[in-house]
């Protein structure tokens, strides 16, 4: 099935997961927005990438947990590249600790930038696609919101928002050719888990069947078939990528 060259906003696309999804829709030669809050550098390289692979974009600045920044970011974008079409909610934070230590600002900004920042960005690019009568809204939320994790209260109860805002959404805009799913990864090799300790990749392995962390390139490709025009009966649904940990 020929695919049709869209615009597409990844946030949180200048590192990691967003960035391999980015490189990954740059090779179906689609208009891509790499979003990024704080790296512009790497946001700028991940650009360079998607135009050597033939595509074309835009690098656009945003705390996905502002609403103002989240506005004047679809206005870039849309005055740019045109309508958004495809949104890959991607931008996530984790700031752990026991909830006996945890504070509140600590639980207040991991739900602001994963959970409050996908509503942000999914309520304000759902009207296009309402419109247009075609869109895809696909979030990225974590394994970890499916069975919990110690020391990740906040960050569990994000992902696993992130979880209902998809079915609920799946459920307003189906009969819109609007599709709206959730990818769920286990551990990957990013920025995020590179700072734990030996000791505790150790002890997250053990709970992985497959006894290895998957890679940003392993989660891109899933994220990529969720966007096509053939995965168009495809919604409300969470798929893991996680090399069996939440069998
Ligand atoms: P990285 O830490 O490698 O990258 C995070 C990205 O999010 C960066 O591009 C960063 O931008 C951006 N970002 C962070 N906060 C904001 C914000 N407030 N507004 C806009 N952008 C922001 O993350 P990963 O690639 O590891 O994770 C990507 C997603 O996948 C997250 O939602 C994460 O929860 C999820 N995930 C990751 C797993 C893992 O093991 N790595 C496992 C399961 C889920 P900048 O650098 O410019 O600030």
């Amino acid at each position: 099935m020929e695919e049709l060259s869209r615009v597409v906003l990844i946030t949180g696309a200048s590192r990691g997961i967003g960035r391999a999804i980015a490189l990954r829709l740059a090779e179906q030669g689609h208009r891509i927005a790499v979003n990024y809050n704080s790296h512009k550098e790497d946001a700028e390289k991940v650009l360079e990438e998607i135009n050597k692979l033939g595509a074309s974009g835009i690098i656009v600045k945003a705390n996905v947990s502002v609403l103002d920044e989240v506005q004047e970011m679809i206005k870039t974008v849309e005055n740019s590249l045109g309508n958004i079409e495809i949104l890959y909610n991607n931008a996530g934070i984790i700031s752990d600790s026991l909830l006996m230590r945890m504070k509140p600002e600590d639980f207040d900004k991991v739900i602001d930038t994963n959970l409050k920042g996908t509503f942000y960005c999914t309520k304000l690019c759902i009207n296009n696609m309402i419109k247009n009568r075609w869109g895809r809204v696909i979030n990225i939320s974590s394994v970890v919101g499916i069975r919990g994790n110690i020391g990740q209260s906040n960050y569990s109860a994000s992902k696993a928002g992130i979880h209902s805002f998809t079915k609920s959404v799946a459920k307003e805009v189906a009969t819109r050719n609007i599709t709206v799913n959730v990818i769920a990864p286990g551990y990957v090799s990013t920025a995020t888990t590179n700072v734990l300790s030996e000791k505790v990749k150790k002890e997250v392995m053990s709970w992985i069947p497959m006894q290895r962390f998957g890679e940003p390139e392993e989660i891109a490709p899933i994220a990529a078939f969720l966007s096509r025009e053939e995965a168009r009966y495809i919604t409300g649904e969470i798929i893991r990528v996680d090399g069996g940990m939440a069998i």
